[in-house]
This record gives C-alpha cells, structure tokens and sequence, in this order.
C-alpha cells in the first residue's frame, strides 16, 4: 500500500468501513433497529452522559447510518457528517440549530422552492431576518453583512437557474464578520464542488439527488466540523426536527455513492452534448450551462468545478407556452421533479419546483416564467440528444 490517501472513487467505496469487523461482511450490514440494549444500567447512564461510546436509540444514531455520515465527511474532505431523512430536513436542522430569534441570515436571490418557503414563510414567523443579496458579487455580501448575520446560505450552481457563487470568496467574507456560512451542494456533489475545503462551514445535501442516484428514496446529507455536526444532531435533528435518516435509505445512499464517481463523469459528458445541441438551435433562445463558453459565469465555473454537472436550465424563443409543449413532445426524458437519476427528468420550476414563490418573488429572484429545467440521465446520450432535437424541431415547425 501507497501512503498517498485514498482517492475519491475508493473513499466512496471503502471509507469508515472495514468487513473484518463485520464477520467479514463485504457489504455493511443493514441495523434495522430503533434501540440498543445496555449491558448494564450504569453503562446506558454513561453512554447518555456522553463518558461512553456508542448508540442508545436511532433518532440520536445508527450504526448503518453512522457509516454513511463518516462516508460523506470523508467525501466533502470535512471532519464529520450528519445524515438528514431529506435534503429539507437536513436544511431546517441546521438552520433550527444556529439561528435565534433577533438574528439575520443572508442568503442569496435564488433559492431552491421549498428552501425559500422555509426562510421566508418559516423562519421569518420566528423573529429571523432573511435578507437577499445577489452573492454572485461577493462585493453585495461584503456592503450587506453586519454583526446581525448570523448565517450566510446559498447553493452553487443554483436551483433553478445554474447561478454560482464564489465559495472562497463568500466564505471569507462571512467568516470575517463572525458568520457561519452554509452551503448546498446537491447540484455538484463532493466530486465537483468541495466547499468546506473552500472555507463555507457547512455543506448540507439533498441526497435524495446524485448521492442516492437511482430515484427510490428521500434522505439529506450535512458535513462539517465535529462540533458542529454534534450541536446539529443533538439540536437540530434529535429535539427540534426529529428528521431522522431511516437505517433502509442510509444502507441505499451508500450503495449509491459507490457509483457515485462514474455517474458523476457520465452526467457530465452527456449533459455538456445537451447544452451544446439546445445552444445551437434556432427555437432556443437561453441556455444556462456552466460548461459553455456563453454561461455569464464560466470563468469562475472552471475555477471552482472540476466538471459542470448534469444540470442545465434552459427558455425557448415562445417562452413559457413553447417550454410546455416542448416537455409534452418529449418520448425518452421523463416529466418528473426531482433530478441526479439515471433517467432523464424535465420540468417546469415555475409551476412546479418553485411555486412557492409568487410571479411577483419569481421576477424578483431571477426565475423567469419560461424556464425549463432539465437532469440529463445515464441513458445512451445519443437517445438524450435525439429526444432532444426531436422535440426542439417540433417547436420549429409549431413556429
Ligand atoms: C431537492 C433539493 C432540496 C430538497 O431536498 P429533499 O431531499 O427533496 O428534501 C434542497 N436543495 C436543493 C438544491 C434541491 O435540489
């Protein structure tokens, strides 16, 4: 063995894990169960006074699940993780955890639909402030930040318009302002945007995406310091949330992540085709992609991802009602939310993902009304792309 640490295909597979241990069990046992019994009575006093290690019941921690959260830390090259039962439960844990009432958070213009409710229709009943700031200008944050912020929250690339944000520079600014900074990286996954390792505090998931990779579950991932990810687990999820990752998805998500790498630099290719074909044709008028030479933000897109991802947001030259029957010419990619499957999936954010903002909020936070949102699948990309250009000439031919 070299001593060169692993890389990141092998930590996917084998990190925190040892079959030795587990009667040589190469894959890890599934712990389907809610409670652990105490050897003794004064043992389970120990383990709950934190003097002893180890699990005493399933909302605190499990030990399938505790092997994905050394699995994901160990992805996001952070000290420790959090497993959530949905990428919004790992959100309103963390955000439960940190804020009181009196605080500000800033996040940014755009926001993935239900993250937006929660800070707008959530927490500001609770006496928090959410203000937004185009964190596309790390110049914004620095004018916006004051001794209130208590949390600076974005996603890079955004949900749904492929905005990015400056990890590095954000983060620093946050930091120097006594801010945690919180970053959703469900769109590039730790294969392609590592945010801990770029200064943000904490990276939180929805593994229901890419991590699980294969549509058949809801679950939320969190990464960070070990002092953190304790205060999150013993506040956010034990007493304030109870959303616990079930053991069943936890066992899922770590069969997904050791694809995880493959899937990744399929998506990838196939998408960078998509964008180039939807780029190239007369009956679309805007496609965000950050791999094309056009996106507003490649040059920062190149900086900060290794690849661009599968995601790509798109509008047609007749806008919204061109955009509709588009999706409904489509045969192959599925009219689905949800994103990061081996299927293709297309939708519509403005009736859909993001119906909790209002057409007025929408204008406002950059979700024009003819956005198409598509996740470029694992099928053949030349079936991708043939779907594709079947649908777009349709619209040609609609005028
Ligand atoms: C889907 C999604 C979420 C919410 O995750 P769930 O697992 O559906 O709760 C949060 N952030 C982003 C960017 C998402 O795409």
């Amino acid at each position: 063995m070299s001593s060169a640490p692993p890389g990141f295909a092998t930590r996917a597979i084998h990190a925190g894990y040892d079959p030795m241990a587990e009667q040589g069990a190469l894959t890890p046992p599934l712990h389907l169960t809610s409670t652990f019994a105490f050897e003794t009575a004064e043992a389970g006093g120990e383990l709950f006074a934190g003097v002893r290690e180890g699990h005493i019941y399933s909302r605190i921690s499990n030990p399938t699940t505790a092997l994905l959260e050394q699995r994901i830390a160990a992805l996001e090259e952070a000290p420790a993780g959090l497993a959530a039962a949905s990428g919004m439960g790992a959100i309103t844990a963390v955000l439960w955890t940190f804020l009181s009432p009196g605080d500000e958070v800033i996040t940014d213009t755009t926001l993935y639909g239900c993250t937006f409710a929660f800070l707008r229709h959530g927490l500001s009943r609770f006496g928090v402030t959410i203000t937004h700031v185009d964190l596309t200008d790390p110049a914004a944050l620095a004018a916006a930040i004051s001794p209130r912020t208590r949390l600076v929250y974005f996603e890079t690339p955004a949900n749904p318009n492929m905005r990015l944000v400056d990890i590095a520079a954000c983060s620093a600014i946050a930091r120097a302002a006594g801010a945690r900074t919180v970053v959703d990286n469900t769109y590039a996954t730790p294969m392609l945007t590592r945010p801990f390792g770029l200064g943000a505090d904490i990276v939180v998931h929805s593994a229901t995406k890419y991590l699980g990779g294969h549509g058949d579950l809801i679950g939320g991932l969190v990464a960070g310091s070990a002092e953190d990810m304790a205060q999150v687990r013993s506040v956010g999820i034990k007493d304030m949330t109870g959303a616990v990752m079930a053991p069943f998805n936890a066992f899922l998500i770590l069969r997904g992540l050791k694809t995880l790498q493959l899937r990744m630099e399929r998506h990838c290719r196939s998408a960078m085709a998509a964008a180039t074909l939807l780029e190239a044709h007369p009956a679309v008028a805007v496609v965000n992609y950050p791999g094309l030479a056009s996106f507003p933000q490649h040059d920062l897109a190149t900086r900060q991802m290794p690849g661009f991802g599968g995601m790509i947001a798109f509008e047609m030259q007749g806008g919204h009602a061109a955009g509709v029957a588009m999706m409904n010419r489509l045969t192959l990619i599925r009219r689905a939310v949800s994103l990061g499957d081996a299927e293709s999936l297309i939708q519509h954010p403005a009736s859909m993902t993001h119906s909790t903002y209002s057409p007025e909020e929408r204008q406002a936070h950059g979700i024009s009304e003819g956005l198409v949102r598509l996740s470029v699948g694992l099928e053949d990309e030349a079936d991708i792309l043939a779907d594709l250009a079947a649908s777009l000439s349709g619209a040609a031919a609609a005028g």
